[in-house]
């Protein structure tokens, strides 16, 4: 009996038209695509970039030297995620201001941190908040944990991104977005739907190689008829509504603000940052943090793979002088980076 519909596979690999190009938005769509081998599958008109959804990567030159200064000159003890410590700032990493004799340790949660803090009452704790949607509750629940146990050790330096303005800033770079499912549990598919009223596609994805190519498969196809569309192929997890309470809990204690992204510049109201209520949990705050100067390397082309304006084999030192043992950008020291992606997995585009 002839075969009536076509398998996501198929529909991925006997593509033939024009070039439909795919923005995987999250670090660890990257990470799995290259991993399951997908970018091999793919039909030549069917191109995926690497967009800016890996929170080490997007984390500003600056906040690495916030987070140094903080180390080297206030004395402060610095908990934070493992990736964080080998990302360049503008004269050292974390791990070149250890070298120097800072305190940095490497936690697991914002409550590790807080913990840490509460066993080490004569030590200033801060714990370096990154990430996007899906990390900020964690953090503000540290703060609120802080605060019952009163803890007057305990701060955050906050780098926390929220998705729709990367969302609007990256729209011309592709055909349709592979939208992080993650972020979308927690804020549910009103952004997705305020793109699509801005003639902006995607498509929902999870995270296993089926959920994956599903997604692809489905934008695909619908990206051919040539209209605006948007498709949830992740709705096990992410609903219409996402999570309200993670929702209330984020706009209770933080506060929309303007955010750098590293090799983008500052995006409007693209971060988030404790409310001034909550002022003494803001290193910020309590350390009086002003006036450094920054500077990325300029070898780096973090900002334009980050923007999928070019692949990361493109940058002259990729593979050369930045490698993972000795990364010059962040998108190389990431797990969730592309440049790392490419060197680890072959750079298949
Ligand atoms: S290869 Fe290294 S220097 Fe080049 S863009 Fe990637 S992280 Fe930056």
């Amino acid at each position: 009996m002839e075969k009536q519909t076509k398998s996501a596979r198929e529909i991925l690999q006997d593509y033939r038209g024009k070039k439909i190009r795919i923005m995987e938005v999250c670090g660890t769509h990257t990470h799995e695509i290259f991993r399951l081998g997908i970018r091999g599958l793919l039909s030549p008109d069917i191109q995926l970039i690497s967009g800016p959804g890996c929170p080490v990567c997007v984390t500003p030159v600056d906040f690495i030297d916030e987070a140094v200064y903080l180390a080297l000159e206030k004395g402060v003890t610095i908990c934070t995620f493992g990736d964080l410590v080998r990302v360049p700032g503008t004269k050292m990493s974390l791990a070149g201001a250890r070298a120097r004799g800072a305190a940095v340790k490497v936690v697991y949660s914002p409550m590790d941190a807080v913990d840490y803090a509460a066993g080490h009452p004569d030590t200033q704790v801060c714990f370096l908040s990154v990430g996007f949607e899906t990390t900020t509750p964690s953090s503000c629940l540290a703060v609120q944990k802080a605060k019952q146990e009163g803890l007057q050790n305990f701060t955050i330096l906050t780098a926390n991104k929220t998705m729709p303005s990367a969302y609007e800033a990256m729209k011309d770079a592709a055909d349709f977005y592979l939208y992080p499912g993650h972020v979308h549990a927690i804020t549910g598919t009103k952004d997705c739907l305020d793109m699509l009223d801005k003639g902006v596609s995607g498509v929902v994805a999870g995270f296993t190689g089926k959920e994956i190519l599903t997604a692809l498969a489905v934008g695909v196809a619908k990206a051919q008829k040539g209209e605006p569309f948007f498709v949830n192929c992740y709705p096990r997890v992410v609903t219409e509504k996402g999570s309200p309470a993670a929702q209330k809990l984020v706009a209770e204690m933080m506060e929309p603000c303007d955010a750098r992204w590293r090799g983008i510049g500052v995006l409007k109201d693209s971060g988030v940052k404790l409310r001034p209520q909550w002022g003494d949990y803001d290193a910020r705050v309590k350390f009086d943090i002003k006036g450094i100067e920054s500077r990325e390397n300029p070898a780096c082309r973090c900002g334009d793979v980050l923007q999928g304006k070019c692949s990361p084999s493109d940058c002259r030192v990729f593979g050369k002088g930045c490698t993972p043992e000795h990364p010059v950008g962040a998108c190389m020291v990431s797990g969730e980076g592309a440049c790392s992606a490419f060197y680890l997995y072959g750079g298949i585009i």
